[in-house]
């Protein structure tokens, strides 16, 4: 590359760093000429998708020469009714990255900042960025807090500057699994000016204990400048879809919807997303088989030695005690594909998202033989 266009770019993409996904399972194979790996470094459900939304999907397949329905009457009409709102109060997404984007592009502009953690999901400061607003971010608990590498909500607050026009939480947060105390949450919504629009991300909602869950749809009442998103990747297992979606006051979401491209949640997706909504056995099987999976990693890891940090979401990092890099490569080896985590200042653990029995044995097994414990 000449580097001829760069000076051409915008001053915020310029300075812009890409999302690093997850490894796919095809490119470690053919890379390496092996088979049978796993891939537990994107948070995706082992489970699969609900068969009931795969129907929805091969029912509607036949007519995808039409645009989808621009305005998501059905899944609007289904997700206002799960939180208890309007439909329009909800904004429909490509992924609940592009929720998170139309945010950012509605709200900021190169004058304005975003207020976001340490540890916080790595969309937070790549939108802020390429927009050129300020990232502003906050000191997270020390490691050696109950909650460690958690959000500071205080040091959030106190990072608030005139400019500031967006607060963006993660609850619970990736890549670290931390989570809010529900009361330090709601008097923290209740200090932050109105003129500030704080994101709470709960992508990974559904695999909270219910006494950790915030009363979400709640505080979106008593507050206004609260935008929750949600994602149907994680727990719905539909992340190959790229559906998710804000809910908010109808001001704030018609806003949203003026930046948003007419026909970002595609006519699959739709329908996927509308089927898992109602398919409770297959969202009661994802909790449980996350539920006993983060047993078995965590025990799996006191084991072996390894400290970890605490986790309510479908993923746990882990400090394997020295450069993660190396042991990310050596697992790559073994056929495993997990997350390095140091891009997020983390150079010595790794995030692995809780797969199915066999493959949580066999990435505590490969972890085994490759730090030789
Ligand atoms: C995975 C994830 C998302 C959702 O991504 P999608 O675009 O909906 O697939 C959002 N926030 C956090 C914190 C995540 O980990």
């Amino acid at each position: 590359m000449s580097g001829k266009f760069i000076s051409l770019a915008a001053p915020g993409v310029q300075q812009l760093k890409p999302y690093l996904p997850g490894k796919p399972v095809e490119e470690l194979e053919r890379e390496l000429g092996i088979s049978g790996s796993i891939k537990l470094a994107s948070n995706e459900n082992p489970l699969g998708p609900s068969s009931k939304a795969v129907a929805a999907t091969a029912k509607v397949l036949n007519t995808v020469n039409y645009y989808p329905d621009g305005s998501a009457y059905k899944l609007s009409e289904a997700l206002a009714e799960k939180h208890k709102v309007e439909p329009s109060w909800v904004t429909l997404g490509n992924g609940s990255n592009d929720v998170l984007e139309l945010i950012a592009r509605a709200f900021l502009t190169a004058e304005h900042s975003a207020v976001f953690s340490e540890y916080a999901f790595a969309v937070y400061p790549i939108v802020t960025q390429a927009i050129g607003a300020k990232s502003i971010v906050a000191k997270a608990y020390e490691e050696t807090h109950a909650m460690p590498y958690g959000h500071d909500l205080d040091a959030m607050f106190n990072a608030i500057e005139d400019k500031t026009r967006i607060i963006f939480i993660a609850n619970p947060n990736n890549p670290t699994g931390t989570w809010l105390d529900i009361s330090a949450l709601s008097e923290f919504l209740n200090k932050v000016p109105t003129d500030v629009i704080v994101v709470l991300d709960e992508a990974y909602y559904e695999y909270m204990p219910d006494d950790l869950k915030p009363e979400s749809n709640a505080l979106l009442k008593q507050f206004s400048n609260l935008v929750l998103t949600r994602t149907f990747s994680k727990m719905y297992g539909l992340a190959g879809m790229r559906i998710g979606y804000a809910v908010s006051n109808p001001e704030i979401a018609d806003l949203l919807n003026r930046v948003r491209q007419p026909f970002n949640a595609n006519l699959l997706a739709q329908e996927a997303a509308l089927a898992a909504l109602s398919d409770t056995n297959h969202i009661q099987r994802s909790i449980d088989l996350n539920a006993s999976g983060l047993e078995q990693l965590s025990s799996g890891f006191n084991k072996l030695g390894l400290k970890y940090i605490p986790s309510i979401g479908n993923f746990i990092t882990v400090n394997v005690n020295c450069d993660a890099l190396p042991v990310y490569d050596a697992l790559l080896r073994e056929g495993v594909i997990v997350r390095p985590v140091a891009n997020y200042n983390l150079p010595r653990h790794l995030r692995i998202t809780v797969g199915n029995k066999e493959q949580n044995e066999r990435v505590l097994n490969a972890l085994k033989k490759v730090l030789a414990l």
